[in-house]
C-alpha cells in the first residue's frame, strides 16, 4: 500500500476506482485513507489531490486519537501517526513499507517497518500491533535484567530464570528460583517496574507478605509505596485488548 508523508507521520492510503464516482474524493476508513477516483482520472491527477488533502488528512488522525477512551496509554488503530507509551512519555508510532520487517527505535519514535509484499492493507493494523507488543517484550526483558544486575548483588540473591508475560490480574509473580514480571509495565515510569522486580526479589526470601517481607522491600526500595500508589492509579488503563 503506497503511503504519503506527513511530518513525522507516513499514512497509508490505497486508490478505489468507481464508475459512479463523479469527481475525486477521499475517506478516513479504519487503518487508512481511501480515495475514490473516477475511472478517468490520471494517477498523477490523483497524487496532487492527495498533496492538497495532506492537513484534511492529518487533522481527522488527530480527531480520532483525542475520541479514543484508551488514548492515554494505547493507540485506537496501530497506524502511523498515532501514539505509543513507553517509560511513562509519548513516543510516536511510525509505520514505513519496505522489503523486509523490522523495528527500532529512533529520535522522533517508533519506526515499525511492514514487509510490503506479506502484509495486506486489512492486515495492517493488527501486524503493527503485533510488532509493537514483541517489542515491548523484548524491552521489557532489557529492563527486568537490568534491574536484576542492580538490585541482585546488592540484595544477595538472584533468580535462575526471567520470563516475561502477561498476567492478567498481576505484575509480577514469583515461582521456585523464578520471577515472571508483566510486559505492561513497560508503559509505567522506570521506578515502578523496578520495584515490581525487587518485590519479586524480595518473594524468594520469603513467600508471603508479612512484616519481614515487607521490610525487606522498604530496605532496598525505601520509595516502594510511590510505585505502589501509581500502580493501583494508573495500572488498569496498561491493559491493552
Ligand atoms: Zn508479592
Amino acid at each position: 500500500m503506497p503511503f504519503i508523508q506527513i511530518n513525522n507521520s507516513s499514512l497509508p492510503y490505497y486508490v478505489r476506482r468507481s464508475h459512479r464516482a463523479k469527481r475525486l474524493h477521499m475517506l478516513f476508513k479504519e487503518d487508512a485513507f481511501e480515495v475514490v477516483a473516477p475511472p478517468r482520472i490520471k494517477n498523477s491527477e490523483i497524487l496532487q489531490f492527495i498533496r492538497q488533502y495532506k492537513k484534511w488528512m492529518l487533522k481527522q488522525l488527530t480527531h480520532r486519537q483525542c475520541k479514543s477512551p484508551k488514548s492515554a496509554y494505547w493507540p485506537l488503530h496501530f497506524l502511523a501517526g498515532e501514539t505509543l507509551r513507553f517509560k511513562d512519555k509519548s513516543i510516536l508510532l511510525n509505520v514505513k513499507f519496505a522489503k523486509h520487517k523490522g523495528t527500532i527505535l529512533e529520535a522522533n519514535g517508533l519506526k515499525i517497518t511492514v514487509p510490503w509484499q506479506k502484509v495486506t492493507q486489512e492486515g495492517l493494523s493488527d501486524y503493527v500491533k503485533q510488532q509493537v507488543v514483541a517489542w515491548y517484550k523484548e524491552e521489557a526483558m532489557i529492563a527486568v535484567m537490568r534491574a536484576i544486575q542492580t538490585y541482585g548483588p546488592v540484595m544477595g540473591r538472584s533468580p535462575l530464570a526471567v520470563q516475561i508475560k502477561k498476567q492478567k490480574t498481576r505484575w509480577g509473580s514469583c515461582g521456585m528460583d523464578k520471577i515472571n514480571i508483566n510486559w505492561l509495565l513497560m508503559l509505567a515510569p522506570e521506578a515502578v517496574l523496578d520495584y515490581v522486580v525487587v518485590h519479586e526479589l524480595c518473594h524468594l526470601f520469603h513467600r508471603n507478605h508479612g512484616v519481614r517481607f515487607w521490610a525487606k522491600v522498604e530496605k532496598f526500595f525505601p520509595h516502594y509505596k510511590q510505585a505502589e500508589a501509581w500502580l493501583s492509579q494508573h495500572g488498569q488503563a496498561l491493559y491493552l485488548t
